[in-house]
């Protein structure tokens, strides 16, 4: 069903009236994690300001210590539905197990995680639903097994898949991952399922967000997933790799300037 070989036609996934792919070009931007209601509104406003046509945020967040914040939880998605009603934007939000998807109801896309790429069991699950999904590539995934765990989800039913390459693991270590864009034309080449990019998550690092966001948009990407924050030095999680609402504003700027030469 992921395959372009039996379905030529690009895929073009509506997140409630946002559209990604087939030409059609979307930043989704917000905080790694939901921390305060005063923080996602003000985090909403300023990315949509500047041209984010989704809003991001973390409720259930997969960390790789069990003692780092966890993230707010259902309480978490509440306060993004409100930056949604202040704002007008869409909601994307991690889901890490069918148990919390009882809390998603006004999230408009359910995001997979690198970690869950392959928990067929979660994949299923959101196969079954009317909503799009965002699957990230997992840590060490081949295009191959990224697309399989496409193919979970399509197999229940649900064709609202966009794909998200948000760097792999590679021998390179003064990255935190290394974001392969090679991807973009390969995902293209082999599906008709629109692929977006994360710098963010990729180098671990905002100053290394700009050069890939703008690879990343001159290679074909159908868009962008971007981590912003209004303070990154008390984010509560990955504070590092967060651009401040002026740095994201200046950056989308020239990613619309560049598509518009594309
Ligand atoms: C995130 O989007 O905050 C996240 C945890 O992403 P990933 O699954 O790509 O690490
Ligand atoms: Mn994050």
């Amino acid at each position: 069903k992921a395959n372009r070989k039996f379905h030529p036609e690009d895929t073009i996934v509506d997140v409630s009236g946002v559209k990604i792919g087939g030409g059609h070009f979307a930043i989704m931007a917000g905080p790694c994690s939901v921390e305060t209601p005063e923080q996602v509104i003000a985090t909403a406003k300023a990315v949509k300001e500047a041209g984010a046509t989704i809003l991001r945020g973390g409720a259930f967040k997969p960390r790789t210590s069990p003692y780092s914040f966890q993230g707010m939880g259902p309480e978490g998605l509440e306060l993004l539905v409100m930056a949604k009603k202040e704002t007008g934007l869409p909601i994307v939000s991690e889901v890490m197990d069918p148990s919390q998807l009882q809390y998603f109801d006004e999230v408009d896309m359910l995001q997979i995680g690198a970690r869950n790429m392959q928990n067929f069991t979660l994949l299923k699950e959101v196969g079954k639903l009317n909503k799009p999904v965002l699957l990230k590539r997992g840590l060490s995934a081949t295009y191959e097994e990224w697309l399989m765990a496409a193919e979970y989800i399509m197999s229940e039913g649900n064709t609202q898949i966009v794909l998200c390459e948000r760097g792999i693991r590679t021998f390179e270590t003064k990255t935190r991952n290394t974001l392969d864009v090679t991807a973009i034309p390969m995902i293209h080449e082999l599906s008709h399922l629109p692929i977006i990019m994360d710098p963010s998550h990729a180098a671990g690092m905002s100053r290394m967000v700009r050069p890939l966001s703008l690879a990343s948009t001159g290679g074909g990407a159908d868009g962008l997933m971007i981590e912003v924050h209004i303070d990154p030095a008390k984010a509560l999680c990955d504070g590092p790799q967060a651009l401040r609402p002026d740095q994201f504003a200046s950056l989308t700027k020239e990613v619309f300037a560049l598509r518009d030469v594309l």
